[in-house]
This record gives structure tokens, C-alpha cells and sequence, in this order.
């Protein structure tokens, strides 16, 4: 229940309260300081009532004293004593203190409310005795307590019903209303903008008022932020649409570019010659590491990474991404220094390429920045009780190092350390961005320790479930990479000639008899007359795609319902992952193909 409504419902609470309270407190006050006080009064008033009784009745017999008419006077006492009910005792004294009257000895008479009286008889100042009168007056309390005490009872109970009435006139007036208010508030905070609000021209009416346009002014300034981020959504979605569409244009002529250089340094060239192919093939790879690096982060804005879920070995990974910068290391002079102790048997679940990523960018960034000296990279591996591990990966540099005010700017995308870096070191400010993404969407952390001019020190770390299942290996090259498709038949389809001509090269070399297809239908045309052992598909052609060519060709009729069908796409994402599955495909290699790459996937 909303705090609100706990405190003003509490007031209600506070009300009765007061009222009941304050009903006791008058009783209470009424029964210990009132009554004794009015015992006494009532006491008092008797006592003289009984003492003037008693005068009269001493006058009445004086005259039989004065006459020595003793029997009379007996008489008029017994009868006087008789007639008041109260009176308990009534002893007449001779002059000398001697009783008179009663004639018989009668015990003295006690209680808690007795009351004795005394007047004196006397004529011309002879004294002639004194008459006393005993009376019992707690029947007399008793019954003048009972009336007030009703009296009392009575006015408490009509103030409490005054102060109930005025409980309930506070309610209506106050209370509900405000409770009103605070529901109102509560329907606002969860985005309800249909409030019921009290009326009225009091405070409450005014705070109502003010309510309303505070909810205008919030619902106007909602509608608008929500608009904005419609807008700024629409925004990010076309430029994550534009930034895939152009990474696949350039990724379509890469596709031609990277393995036509490949295959030609395979044929003879001379030095010069061999330079320039070279010079092609470094430039085709930078751009494709660009082009990914550029997909990566328009996942990740899109919330589309999804990491791969299969067993891997960590010590192979690192052993890999070492492996890689190795060359680039020698070429610099560097001395790479490795110092894994991950257990070669330990098997952990996660995605194994994007943590090679991870350690290649990390690698390959301490190998950039490093002019002289070394780069050092140690893992190590702890398990954990709960059957997980927690991977720690350190590269050490000693190279330029960083400015303590650019560190926490270094995992923001596009941020440099110092900006005109780019021209002397190249890059384009993703890889760490990417990398802390990467290492977040793990749940590990990533941090760094850097002095200018002396080196850094990255450090990830990650926590990965072990397992026990075995390491597929999908990329493993085997010693004779031109047997491979010796006596296989492979179709390859695509709508790009260049693709299709240095794809249809690639498999050649490799041994297979290739044919090509240029269209969806072309393909199907082609696959219902031969088998092949393996398909190529190009999932983006015009009119027929390589979804519904799949489709088709699974469906039959034909002569390939079950051969292997290959995606090829220039924007390997999850989604298009899943749209090959559902089509019928078997798996999916990113373009631009390389013969290596093509090599390693043919034998896995
Ligand atoms: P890029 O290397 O493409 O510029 P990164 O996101 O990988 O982008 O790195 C961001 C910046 O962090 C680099 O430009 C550089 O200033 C700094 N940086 C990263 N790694 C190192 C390193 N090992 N030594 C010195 N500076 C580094």
C-alpha cells in the first residue's frame, strides 16, 4: 500500500484514538479526583443537616428537662429516632455526662460513613446536657454518586458522539479527499493519466488543482519523451540498417577482392609482383576487420548478441589468439612472451570465438601501441565450487601507455586515447568498446592499468560453467587441404559473378567439381537433374533468395532433398542464423569466403 494512503489513513486512526482516549481520561479523572472530592462535600452537607435535626429535636425536649418530664422526653426521642431511617443511634447526656437516654446499654455503632453530631442543651446558661445523634449517611452517597455518575456517563457519551461526528465530518471533508489525492498520485506513478480528483474551493480543492496540472505538464512531457525515443529508435534502427546494408556492400566486392589475392599469391609471381598482392591482401583484411568490428557494434545497439553456448577449451583459445599475433609481433621485433596455465583439460561452456575476439583484440591493440620491448599474456584458470571457472587473461605491454584522464574513456566507442593517435597508429576506436560489450554480455569485467610512456596492463575477467562434454571442432585444417574435394561434387550459387567466379576458383583448387548457379532458379534447374555432395547458397539474390531456394531444393522434386547446404551471407547475425535453420540450410559461412577458412570448414 502506497505510503500515502498509510498516513493519511492513520489520522482517521489518530481521531479515534483521541476521541476514546480522551472518554477514559474523563472517567478516570472523574472516579479519582471528582468523587473523593464529592464524598466529601456530600459529607459535610449531612453532617450540618443532622447536626440541625439534632438542635431541633434538643430543643423540642428542653422544655420537659426544665420540667423533669423525663418519660416525655424518652418518649419524643424513641419516636424522633424511630422516624428518620438513617439515623443509627441518638443518646441524650445529663449535665454531668451521665446517659439519660436509651435506658438500656446499646453497642456503639460503626461504619465507614457514621457521622456524629452533637447539640448542647442549655437554658439562661445552665448547662442541662447535650444530645447526640449517630447517623449512617452511605446510603445517601451512594445514591447522589449513582446520579452523578449517570450525569457523567451521559455528557461523556454525548461528547463522544459530538467528537465522532465531527471524526466523520473530517473524513468527508478532509480525509477522503485526501486519500483521493493520494490514490491519484499512485495512478500517476504507473503511468494512468485518467485520475478522479476531489472538487472543491478549499486547500484540498487547490492542492487537487495544482495536482491536475502537474499531470498535464507530466503527461504532455511523457508523450513527448515517448515520441522522441519513438523517433530516436526509428533513428537507430536506419542507421543500424544503413550500417549493415553498407558493411554488406563492401563485404560483397571484399568477398572478390581477399580470396582473388589469395589465389593468386598461390600461383608464381615475382617479388614485386608478390608485394603488391600482398599489399592487397593486408589492406582486404584490415577493411574486413573494420566492416566486422562496425556489424559488432550495431548488434550490440540493437541488443542482437547472442552468445554461443558449447563446450570450448580455453587453453586452445589462448594458444590461438597467441598463435595469431605471433607474426605481427616478430615483424615489430616485439618479444611475445606467454605464460598460460590454463589446464589443457579444462572444458568450459561459452562462446569460444567471441573470447578468442576478446584476447586477439586485446593482443593485437598491445602489439600496435608497443614500439620496442615486449608483450607479455598470461592465463590462468581457477575452478570454482560450483562447478565453474573463473578466467583470468592479463596482456602487458610495454608500450606507449595511457594518460590516466583518457582510462575510463578508453571502452566508449569510437574514443581514442589521444586523437591523433589515428593517423600514427591506426584503428578506429571500436576494438575495446567491442571488447568491454563482449566481456559485459559474459558477465565478466574488464579493466586496465596504464602509465604513459612506460606500458598497460588489460586484465579480463570471466566465470564459465564447466563441463565434461566433448570439444567439437568445426576449424581444424587437415595436412592435405588439396584432397579435400577430390572426387566431390559442389554446386555454388550466387548472384555476384565476382563471388561466384573466385568462389568457384576457391573450390577448384580444392579438388571439387564445381558447378555454378547465378539465380534461385538456375540452382534449382541444376540440382534437379545431378546430386551433389555439398551446396553453396548465396542467402541474398533478387526475385528467387537462397531461403526459398533451400526450401525448394529440400522439398523436391530432386536429387539434393538431403545434401548439405551451405548459407553464404556477408552479415553473419543470430537471426539470419536461425532464417538458414528454419529454411532447411545446415549451417552458414560468412563472406567473404577464404580458402582457409573454406579448407578448415570442409574437413571439420
Ligand atoms: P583503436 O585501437 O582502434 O583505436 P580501441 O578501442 O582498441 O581502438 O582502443 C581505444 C584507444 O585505447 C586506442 O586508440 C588507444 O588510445 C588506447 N589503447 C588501447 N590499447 C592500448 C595499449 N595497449 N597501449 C596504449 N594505448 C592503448
Amino acid at each position: 500500500m502506497p505510503l500515502q494512503t498509510k498516513t493519511l489513513q492513520s489520522i482517521r486512526v489518530r481521531i479515534s484514538a483521541v476521541i476514546v482516549t480522551g472518554s477514559v481520561c474523563g472517567a478516570l479523572i472523574f472516579e479519582f479526583a471528582w468523587v473523593p472530592r464529592l464524598t466529601e462535600l456530600i459529607v459535610n452537607a449531612q453532617s450540618r443537616e443532622i447536626r440541625r435535626e439534632a438542635e431541633i429535636l434538643s430543643d423540642g425536649i428542653l422544655p420537659y428537662l426544665l420540667s423533669n418530664q423525663i418519660g416525655a422526653a424518652y418518649e419524643t426521642l424513641s419516636v424522633v429516632e424511630n422516624r428518620y431511617d438513617n439515623w443509627v443511634a441518638v443518646t441524650l447526656y445529663d449535665a454531668e455526662g451521665q446517659v439519660l437516654y436509651p435506658l438500656e446499654d446499646r453497642q456503639p455503632e460503626t461504619g465507614q460513613y457514621h457521622v456524629t453530631e452533637t447539640a448542647m442543651i442549655a437554658f439562661e446558661g445552665r448547662d442541662l446536657g447535650r444530645l447526640s445523634v449517630v447517623a449512617d449517611i452511605e446510603p445517601e452517597i451512594l445514591r447522589l454518586r449513582n446520579e452523578v455518575w449517570r450525569i457523567v456517563s451521559a455528557g461523556l457519551g454525548v461528547l463522544a458522539l459530538i467528537l465522532l461526528g465531527i471524526a466523520f465530518v473530517v473524513d468527508r471533508l478532509f480525509i477522503r479527499r485526501l486519500i483521493q489525492v493520494a490514490h491519484a498520485a499512485d495512478e500517476l506513478a504507473v503511468g494512468n493519466y485518467e485520475l478522479s480528483l476531489p472538487k472543491g474551493d478549499d486547500e484540498i480543492g487547490q492542492l487537487a488543482h495544482r495536482f491536475e496540472s502537474m499531470r498535464i505538464r507530466i503527461q504532455d512531457q511523457t508523450d513527448s519523451l515517448r515520441e522522441a525515443r519513438a523517433r530516436a529508435e526509428v533513428a537507430l534502427e536506419a542507421r543500424s540498417r544503413f550500417l549493415a546494408t553498407v558493411s554488406h556492400e563492401i563485404r560483397t566486392p571484399l568477398n572478390g577482392i581477399i580470396p582473388a589475392a589469395e589465389l593468386l599469391s598461390d600461383t608464381p609471381l615475382d617479388a614485386a609482383q608478390r608485394q603488391k598482392v600482398d599489399i592487397i591482401l593486408t589492406s582486404g583484411k584490415a577493411l574486413t576487420t573494420i566492416v566486422d568490428d562496425i556489424l559488432d557494434v550495431s548488434m550490440f545497439e540493437n541488443g542482437k548478441l547472442v552468445l554461443r553456448d558449447a563446450p570450448f577449451s580455453p587453453a586452445e583459445i589462448c594458444a590461438d589468439a597467441f598463435e595469431i599475433l605471433r607474426a605481427n609481433a616478430e615483424a615489430k621485433g616485439l618479444a611475445l612472451i606467454k605464460d598460460c596455465t590454463v589446464p589443457a583439460d579444462l572444458i568450459c561452456r561459452g562462446d569460444a570465438n567471441r573470447l578468442r575476439q576478446i584476447l586477439i583484440n586485446l593482443l593485437g591493440n598491445a602489439v600496435k601501441f608497443t614500439k620496442e620491448g615486449s608483450v607479455s599474456f598470461a592465463g590462468s584458470a581457477t575452478e570454482t565450487s560450483d562447478d565453474r571457472a573463473r578466467l583470468v587473461f592479463e596482456v602487458t605491454d610495454t608500450g606507449i601507455g595511457i594518460e590516466t584522464v583518457a582510462l575510463p574513456r578508453i571502452f566508449q566507442r569510437f574514443e581514442q586515447a589521444d586523437g591523433s593517435m589515428t593517423r600514427r597508429f591506426g584503428g578506429s576506436g571500436l576494438g575495446l568498446s567491442i571488447v568491454k560489450s563482449l566481456v559485459d554480455a559474459m558477465g565478466g569485467t574488464v579493466s586496465v592499468q596504464s602509465v604513459l610512456g612506460v606500458g598497460s596492463t588489460f586484465r579480463v575477467e570471466v566465470e564459465l560453467d564447466v563441463t565434461s562434454a566433448p570439444v567439437k571442432h568445426a576449424e581444424e585444417a587437415t595436412p592435405e587441404p588439396a584432397l579435400i574435394g577430390a572426387g566431390r561434387s559442389a554446386l555454388i550459387v550466387d548472384d555476384n559473378e565476382i563471388n561466384l567466379t573466385v568462389a568457384a576458383a576457391m573450390l577448384a583448387r580444392l579438388g571439387f567439381d564445381v558447378e555454378t548457379a547465378d539465380t534461385g532458379e538456375a540452382a534449382l534447374a541444376k540440382t534437379r537433374n545431378r546430386t551433389f555432395d555439398i551446396i553453396f547458397m548465396d542467402m541474398h539474390m533478387p526475385e528467387m533468395d537462397g531461403l526459398i531456394a533451400t526450401r525448394h531444393i529440400r522439398n523436391g522434386p530432386g536429387l539434393n532433398t538431403a545434401t548439405k547446404i551451405v548459407a553464404l551471407t556477408a552479415s553473419v547475425q543470430a537471426e539470419d542464423m536461425e532464417k538458414c535453420r528454419a529454411a532447411g540450410m545446415d549451417t552458414l559461412l560468412a563472406k567473404p569466403l577464404r580458402i582457409d577458412t573454406l579448407q578448415a570448414f570442409l574437413s571439420g
